[in-house]
């Protein structure tokens, strides 16, 4: 300990490195504290079509993240790699404590976002790493030439399907209706895509196999009936993608007096604003309509000026 930053941002995806840049530009003395790579979900997303600016071909999640990280080295953001233990959130100095090191700070901006949720199945978690997967970036490689089961019908299925066919001899898309809900202009491109199918009104109940994943049981929604899928043969495995949403990233806050709703998402004013004075939550964490990078980095970007004008007392 020793130093007292004047904010620490948890999470560095596209809402910590924007309110990084923020605080940076505003001088504010800034250490930003991720686990991990930067990026947080867009570090595994392929293809970043709809964030202002990105058109050039190629461009990726994580190309787009990398400029964003410089941008907060040149802003002068002092980095952590480091996990977060427990908060100490209330009053003028805030703790951090961390696997490594503890830090404390005048603001927390709180940007840990969130996970891949899930599938429920049974066998789920025997097979992660066996079959079973969340990242088609991290893992299409594995399945060049295999057959690949995809399920959910958001953007983020229906858009990593798309990427899997790259790789796969078949890919499968299993959602438990019969209409997509992944925004048209992705779903037009999906249904001109010949190595992509669909299974309408399903879900997976049951994943089985010896040691790697061979074996699926299906159940259609609407009328009870189960079917079994079989790896072929000679490829002896195929993979099933999970894309069904997110759980957000804020286990560490509890009791804290920090408020979140049922789903563990966190409210704020429009100004970032949580509950607590000078604790901010920014992107896929808070309570919001709509999850994008381009959302998190504009919620970053607001709670970073709030945090200068909280220090500099003007609020
Ligand atoms: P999402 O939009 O919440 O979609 C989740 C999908 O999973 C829905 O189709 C849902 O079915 C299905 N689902 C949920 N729980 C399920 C369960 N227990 N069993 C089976 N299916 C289940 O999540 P997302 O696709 O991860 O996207 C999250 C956010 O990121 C969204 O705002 C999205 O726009 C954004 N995103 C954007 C892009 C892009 O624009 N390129 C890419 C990825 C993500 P129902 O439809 O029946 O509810």
């Amino acid at each position: 300990m020793g130093k007292i930053y004047d904010v620490i941002i948890l999470g560095a995806g596209p809402g910590g490195l924007a309110a990084g840049l923020y605080a940076g530009r505003a001088r504010l003395s800034t250490l930003i504290i991720e686990k991990s790579q930067d990026g947080g979900q867009i570090a595994i997303t392929d293809s970043i079509e709809n964030y202002p600016g990105q058109v050039l071909e190629g461009e990726s999640g994580p190309s787009l993240i990398a400029r964003m990280t410089k941008q907060c080295e040149k802003f002068g953001c002092e980095r952590a790699a480091d996990t977060v233990k427990s908060v100490e959130l209330q009053g003028d100095i805030k703790t951090v404590t961390c696997v490594k090191e503890t830090y404390q700070a005048k603001t927390v901006i709180i940007a840990t976002g969130a996970y891949p949720r899930p599938i429920g199945c049974k066998g789920e978690q025997e097979f992660m790493g066996k079959g079973v997967s969340y990242c088609a970036t991290c893992d299409a490689n594995f399945f060049e030439d295999l057959e690949v089961f995809v399920v959910g019908g958001g953007d983020a299925a229906v858009e990593e399907a798309m990427y899997l066919t790259k790789y796969a001899r078949k890919v499968t898309v299993i959602h438990r209706r019969n209409e997509l809900r992944a925004a048209k202009s992705i779903q037009e491109r999906a249904f001109k895509n010949d190595k992509l199918f669909f299974m309408w009104d399903s879900v997976v109940v049951e994943l089985d196999g010896d040691e790697i994943l061979q074996k699926m049981t299906v159940k259609n929604v609407k009328t009870g009936e189960l079917t079994t899928y079989e790896a072929d043969e000679d490829d002896g495995l195929f993979g099933v993608f999970g894309f069904i949403g997110r759980v957000p990233n804020s286990e560490i806050f509890k009791d804290t007096g920090l408020e979140m709703d049922a789903a563990g998402y966190i409210p704020t004013d429009a100004d970032m604003h949580t509950n607590i004075p000078g604790v901010y939550a920014v992107g896929d964490i808070r309570v919001k309509s709509l999850r994008q990078v381009v959302t998190a980095a504009a919620d970053g970007a607001i709670a970073a000026v709030q945090v200068d004008k909280y220090i500099n007392g003007s609020l």
